[in-house]
């Protein structure tokens, strides 16, 4: 008799605390009046199935609080969390525990996750229509490269596949919004479409199976690329072709992977106004994102806000001769994570824009022969 009344009041108790989980208003259970030891039995196990559900209820609002996934954009220089059309000043909506500053902001995924589960209480600062948006990573630190990641890519430019990640680097002025203008100055500029990795977590010597835990978000990028400056010197040194200002746009928000459907899996697509100039998958990398991580990392200590653009598929300009031009507007999208759409100016010539350097010269023959061959078959 002792045993089934604790276990009543233990029932009674996992009860008022399941109905806690389902109720705003923290009205107090009513003693229950029972008339023999079956109902007593019979109202224990009720309160006890009601307990579990109720206790099951508030563990996957815990759990969905901690492991929510979020969009995080850069608003008027602030940093703000998306939600569908809308977007909230993280600050505003955390009553201040938070900062604005976006940097900041990417040492705080646990944070933003926890915030991301009540963006429903919250009034929302504004729709996103109605502004323009900067690089979610206004400063970072590193930016790293990979060239040749995709194998169908290293094919058509007539180049092996590299046994390594073959890595260069971005200098970080060269970072743009996603609707930021890229501003040309030669004649021979080219796209790339391309996913970012920005690392959340800093770490050195990470191996491939905890390397996800690094990564604070993904993004769309462009690897704009100046040919002629990238081919001029020998070998080729990617990096300086690489990053004339506003030659790594990127955004339009960093997506959280818990956020995704497939992390491992979504569409890559580049179009110079209407036409498709690239089409892939990022499932076909050659080397993932775990590897590039920890490849990476035996090197380098990687910091909060480092970037990872992880190489290009087929389609890029240059083989067949289809360079920017002014005017053209440059659409990049990834499955799930959203487009960049920016727009190409010419501004003026650089000191060699007139010079094709001979390595340039003699890849882009190879591969435009290679094409041709292609084509008869
Ligand atoms: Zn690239």
């Amino acid at each position: 008799m002792e045993a089934i009344a604790s276990g009543v009041l233990l029932s009674l108790h996992i009860h008022d605390l399941g109905y806690r989980a389902f109720s705003r208003n923290r009205r107090a259970v009513s003693p229950v009046p029972v008339n023999s030891i079956e109902e007593l039995l019979f109202a224990g196990q009720m309160f006890l199935f009601q307990g579990i559900a109720g206790a099951l209820y508030k563990l996957s609002m815990i759990l969905k609080e901690l492991f929510m996934g979020f969009r995080l954009a850069n608003i008027d220089g602030r940093a703000s969390l998306v939600l569908k059309e809308h977007y909230y000043d993280i600050e505003t909506i955390s009553g201040g525990e938070l900062t604005s500053d976006l940097m900041l902001a990417l040492g705080a995924a646990s944070n933003l996750s926890s915030l991301s589960g009540s963006l429903q209480e919250h009034k929302p600062a504004g729709k996103l229509a109605d502004v323009q948006l900067g690089p979610p990573v206004p400063r970072p630190s590193n930016c790293y490269a990979i060239g040749l990641n995709y194998r169908k890519h290293a094919e058509e430019s007539t180049l092996e596949i590299p046994p390594v990640p073959m890595v260069f680097t971005k200098h970080s002025n060269c970072i743009t919004g996603p609707e930021g203008e890229i501003e040309m100055r030669s004649d021979f500029v080219d796209y790339e479409a391309e996913l970012v990795v920005v690392i959340g977590e800093p770490g050195k010597d990470i191996s491939p199976d905890v390397a996800w835990k690094h990564v604070f978000g993904l993004c769309v990028g462009q690897d704009i690329s100046d040919r002629p400056v990238q081919f001029s010197a020998g070998p080729p040194q990617f990096n300086l072709g690489k990053s004339f200002d506003t030659f790594g746009p990127i955004g339009p928000w960093l997506t959280s992977p818990d956020a995704l459907k497939d992390r491992n899996s979504m569409e890559i697509i580049c179009k110079v106004n209407d036409e498709l100039r690239q089409k892939d998958n990022t499932s076909d990398l050659i080397f993932d994102i775990p590897t590039l991580i920890s490849y990476l990392s035996e090197i380098v200590t990687l910091d909060t806000g480092d970037l990872i653009f992880t190489g290009t598929p087929d389609g890029v300009g240059a083989i067949p001769g289809n360079y920017l031009c002014d005017g053209d507007v440059l659409i990049t999208s990834i499955d799930g994570l959203g487009t960049l759409r920016n727009k190409c100016v010419r501004i003026s010539d650089h000191s060699r824009a007139e010079v094709m350097p001979d390595a340039l010269a003699k890849l882009l023959t190879a591969a435009r022969t290679k094409a041709s061959a292609k084509e008869e078959k």
